[in-house]
């Protein structure tokens, strides 16, 4: 069996060295900030049940636990530094140990986001990721920097985390094609890094955020901090591969209120869509303008036509259920 400060040597302190003054093995961690940039921090904390499914594959598990965090510093505009890892854990299996940092590892490496301490216990199975990033002071893009008239976007392809999840419930009859072609979205998310940083460094403030409850009551988010309100051309989101060969009302109502995307939605003035479709095409994410931010409260669907849709669709809310 295996001590805990073996596991914590064997499976996360790594020999190659990172920028961290001190990671891994003292009380602290130190790192040096690069002089005049501010910190963001965001922790994200996922519960064995709740988050991911009992006996889920840990090398995915590594994956996601850190993409879900890596998407809050990219909603931000921020880049990544480095990461602290807290974690319960029923036993300790050197194979999923394995797994589960190869995972992790692989994902930190792309984002060059060091691992620099944590915290590790016996107890269910929780993995808590803290995450620490570098923004220019004035850039961050912020949930209360919508203004009417600005256009509102979204990255990638929104729907197909929350179709797989609906073929694994068995909600819907899905054909294992369709449910091989929309996993990846719900195990492998790809945290939008690149598209952020390259947002917040355009000159106007934009608004964003990452959409992990589901479009609509991620969106409300922009809303309420901004005091605005917004007219959404439901057929315009931008569906996923899978979720494109369902019918219609199943694409709204993944597409609006699915969950689990970790797509990126923003907003620009009108006057820089060109500026936003060079920042995107720069970080080799594509973009898809899907609505207006309006003065008038409250949020309006409306269907290509223009013409309004009634949709009782809500996002995820972990104590009130979808
Ligand atoms: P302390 O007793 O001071 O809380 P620990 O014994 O919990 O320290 O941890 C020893 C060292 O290992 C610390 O530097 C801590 O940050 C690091 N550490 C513990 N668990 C993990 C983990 N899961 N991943 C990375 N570093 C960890
Ligand atoms: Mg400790």
């Amino acid at each position: 069996m295996l001590s805990e400060f073996d596991l914590i040597k064997h499976y996360f302190r790594r020999a190659r060295a990172g920028h961290a003054v001190l990671g891994i093995g003292d009380d602290c961690a130190l790192l040096a900030p690069t002089p005049g940039m501010q910190t963001a921090i965001s922790t994200d904390m996922l519960i064995e049940g709740r988050h991911f499914f009992a006996g889920a594959d840990p090398r995915m598990l590594g994956h996601k636990c850190l993409a879900v965090n890596l998407s809050d510093l990219a909603a931000m505009g921020a880049r990544p530094v480095g990461f602290t890892l807290a974690l319960s854990l029923p036993g300790a299996d050197p194979d999923w140990l394995e797994a589960f940092s190869a995972g992790m590892f692989a994902l930190a490496d792309l984002h060059d986001c060091e691992l620099v301490g944590g915290d590790t216990t016996r107890g269910p199975l929780v993995v808590c990721i803290t995450v620490f990033g570098e923004i220019a002071p004035g850039h961050a893009l912020r949930r209360d920097a919508a203004r009417a008239g600005h256009d509102i976007w979204i990255s990638g392809t929104l729907g197909d985390a929350r179709l797989a999840l609906a073929g694994y419930w068995k909600e819907i009859a899905l054909q294992p094609e369709a449910l091989a072609l929309a996993a990846p979205r719900m195990h492998l998310p790809t945290p939008r890094v690149a598209l952020g940083r390259a947002l917040a460094v355009l000159p106007t403030a934009h608004a964003a955020l990452d959409i992990s409850d589901g479009l609509i009551g991620d969106l409300a988010h922009i809303l309420d901090a901004s005091k605005v309100g917004a007219t959404l051309d439901v057929d315009a989101l931008p569906v996923g591969p899978a979720l494109a060969r369902q019918p219609l009302a199943l694409r709204r109502r993944f597409t609006l209120a699915g969950g689990d995307d970790y797509e990126l939605c923003f907003t620009a003035p009108a006057g820089e869509r060109a500026a936003v479709l060079a920042a995107a095409g720069s970080a080799g994410t594509p973009v898809t303008r899907v609505g207006t931010i309006d003065a008038q409260p409250g949020l309006r669907l409306v269907d290509a036509a223009g013409q309004a849709l009634a949709m009782d669709v809500r996002g995820w809310d972990h104590f009130g259920g979808e």
